[in-house]
């Protein structure tokens, strides 16, 4: 297929060439020429625009980092784009724009799914992310067939905007489980207990998650965590501040109450503001550890 792909950041980049590996011709364009020459430089074609990427192309896949792009991109993807083409967007956004965007595009004769990712920029090069689609049947088939080289899992999650409430859902809950197990360690140590001992007992009982399992926020039990590696990302606290603060703005519009998610906000804002943005999520231990 000739697919259009816009945004080729941290996570565009891996998701783009997992595609040219699966044979497909993909054009290239991001507003930094740096990331369009790692994507050619990975087997992409490079286009000039959004328009010219999207000239003749079957299927347009955006990843962009917030809702104001993916309104601006489609503005000009609609008018560029064959009416054939599928158009996913898989950046991770507010529902409210994610819906207003997919309503467009009905109006204009074009299927669009939103399909958000979790599997962060490891699983976009290595090709194992999961995506949470939005959209029609229909057009959540014809998407899928697109999204396959790029992922190990595509679910459809219902009408458009279901893949952002799943996204945001999800890592509102990966944040308090986070928490929470950064909470668990840090008592255990000043109640005297071993990390390794408190893992190994918690992880076979009740207490169990995936924050613990298999991303442990302390060194040592899970070495494949980022708590060994000095809490370099994996999954940095500024994008879980993102995804926080979507969960936060979609709480209100549903009337929904989230006292775990709203805690958990202010938490990750805080921890942002006092400089480690950068660091992985996990970095909250130290965080609890040291108190407000
Ligand atoms: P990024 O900032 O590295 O990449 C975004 C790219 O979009 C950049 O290269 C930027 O130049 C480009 N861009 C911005 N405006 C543009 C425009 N008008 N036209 C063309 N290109 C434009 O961000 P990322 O880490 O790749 O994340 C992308 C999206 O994926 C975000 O919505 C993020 O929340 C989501 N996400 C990221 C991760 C992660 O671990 N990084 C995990 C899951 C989801």
């Amino acid at each position: 297929m000739k697919i259009a792909f816009i945004g080729l950041g941290h996570m565009g980049s891996g998701m783009a060439a997992n595609l040219v590996k699966a044979g497909h011709e993909v054009r290239a364009f991001d507003i930094s020429t740096e990331a369009v020459a790692q994507a050619v430089a990975a087997g992409a074609v490079v286009a000039s625009s959004v328009t010219d990427a999207c000239r003749d192309a079957e299927a347009v896949v955006t990843m962009l980092p917030a809702g104001q792009h993916v309104v601006s991109v489609y503005s000009q993807v609609f008018d560029a784009v064959p009416q054939t083409a599928i158009l996913i967007d898989c950046s991770t956004i507010d529902v409210a724009t994610a819906r207003e965007v997919a309503t467009q595009a009905d109006a204009k004769g074009f299927a669009m799914v939103d399909a958000p990712v979790s599997g962060g920029v490891a699983g976009a090069q290595a090709g194992t992310l999961t995506f949470m689609c939005g959209g029609t049947a229909e057009a959540f088939a014809r998407a899928e067939v697109v999204l396959n080289p790029m992922g190990k899992a595509v679910i459809h999650a219902g009408a458009a905007g279901a893949g952002q409430a799943a996204k945001i859902c999800n890592n509102m809950l990966l944040a308090i489980t986070m928490i929470g197990t950064c909470e668990a360690f840090a008592l255990a140590e000043k109640l005297g207990l071993n990390d390794q001992v408190f893992f190994d007992i918690a992880s076979k009982a009740s207490g169990q998650n995936w924050s613990m399992t298999a991303y442990c926020p302390v060194p040592g039990p899970v070495p494949s965590s980022p708590a060994n590696r000095d809490y370099q990302p994996g999954f940095a606290s500024a994008l879980m501040l993102k995804d926080l603060t979507l969960a936060m703005q979609a709480a209100a519009q549903a009337n929904a109450d989230t006292p775990l998610g709203a805690k958990a906000h202010a938490l990750y804002d805080a921890i942002c503001a006092q400089g480690h943005a950068g660091q992985d999520f996990s970095y909250m231990i130290e965080r609890i550890r040291r108190g407000a």
